[in-house]
């Protein structure tokens, strides 16, 4: 009963559409899940898998949860031993989005039912439903937050920037680098803003070339490194960097320290994503300005009601019908808000809501 007054209370407060909700809460022979993660490299996706694993195991469900190693194919083998012992419902994050249409088409023939979980996957008519964070939005704020610290609108320049993208395989990575792009890129054309490395894409759709293959710290590192070590010479000094999440800004953050930049005045503004704890380690100390705080705990909650709403056999909810075009349908998303922490944000968003403890970033 309780479960089932948890479903109901979410649908009434999220005000978008819903079926009747006059089903059954999930019994354990029903609700029978498997949930695929990327990785046990990043903190978020540890978070992500243990969170929602719990909630559907309070709720009576069976739960099979499993980490890929980003690897591919390892994704695959984990997916399809979950259909054959007998997950009814896939919870799938996938490695890379595009390889995952076969294993998905046999998971319908076993009648199962695919979510989406903060990526997407494309080129599948085999995917139910998407629930994530809004993409664009996390790169849109990333690029409000730089015009809006380096007062762009008044600014002449030239203000030197890097910018970095994530993964070519995630299909996040574009949406992060448009929203920030659409932001940054008019300045580049009117020469305010600068690329000394000359990695700065003409539009949005070459997004990949500056991707940093697996979000990997030290392939972000290595390339600061290079661009720091062969553009910033004779005293010139970087002033923003958009990194699009906090692996890759944990890898810069190194690159910059071991060039001799230290927090002051002289440091640059660097974004990030996720408050993984060392992020928000870097933000108190002054190595990074900011990160794009996704509630991990939000996105689980969201998943575990719509698995609620698919056991119940009730209609799912969802916020967008119209973003997510994976090449063979538009998915039914539901998308959450990010937002922005900075360092006077951390003890009353992060730790005052229990999303870190303060002895996790030395507070
Ligand atoms: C997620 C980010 C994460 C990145 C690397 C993206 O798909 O949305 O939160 O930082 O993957 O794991």
């Amino acid at each position: 009963a309780g479960v089932f007054a948890l479903t109901l209370a979410s649908c009434a407060s999220s005000g978008s559409t819903s079926g009747s909700s006059d089903g059954a809460a999930a019994s354990g022979a029903d609700c029978n899940v498997g949930i695929s993660m990327p990785t046990r490299s990043l903190e978020r996706w540890i978070n992500d898998g243990d969170q929602l694993k719990k909630l559907l195991e309070d709720a009576g469900c069976t739960v099979d949860l499993q980490y890929a190693d980003n690897k591919t194919d390892q994704q695959i083998s984990q997916i399809q031993n979950q259909v054959a012992g007998g997950s009814k419902i896939l919870v799938v994050a996938a490695v890379d989005g595009k390889v995952l249409a076969p294993v998905l088409a046999e998971a319908k023939k076993q009648d199962a039912t695919v979510i989406a979980y903060d990526r997407l996957i494309n080129g599948t008519p085999d995917v139910d439903y998407y629930a994530t964070f809004d993409n664009y939005k996390v790169g849109q704020l990333q690029g409000e937050f730089i015009e809006t610290e380096l007062d762009l609108a008044n600014a002449t320049g030239p203000i030197s920037i890097e910018p970095f993208a994530g993964s070519p395989d995630d299909n996040n990575a574009k949406f992060f680098f448009s929203g920030a792009w659409d932001v940054l890129l008019p300045y580049v054309e009117s020469g305010v803003l600068v690329v000394p490395s000359g990695q700065s894409p003409a539009s949005n759709d070459d997004w990949a070339s500056i991707g940093i293959q697996g979000w990997a710290s030290d392939k972000a590192q290595s390339e600061m490194d290079n661009r720091l070590s062969s553009f910033y010479t004779g005293g010139d000094k970087v002033d923003v960097v958009l990194s699009p999440n906090d692996s890759l800004a944990i890898g810069i953050e190194a690159s910059l320290k071991s060039a001799g930049y230290a927090p002051g005045a002289d440091y640059p503004v660097i974004t990030g994503q996720d408050a993984d704890k060392a992020n928000v380690k870097a933000i108190l100390d002054g190595e990074q300005s900011m990160t794009v705080w996704k509630d991990t705990r939000t996105l689980g909650k969201q998943v575990f009601d719509m698995i609620q709403e698919i056991v119940a056999g009730d209609e799912v909810t969802v916020n967008d019908t119209e973003t997510y075009d994976n090449g063979e349908k538009v998915v039914p998303s539901f998308l959450l808000d990010p937002e922005v922490v900075v360092k006077d944000d951390v003890q009353t968003k992060l730790i005052d809501s229990g999303f870190i403890k303060a002895s996790d970033v030395g507070l």
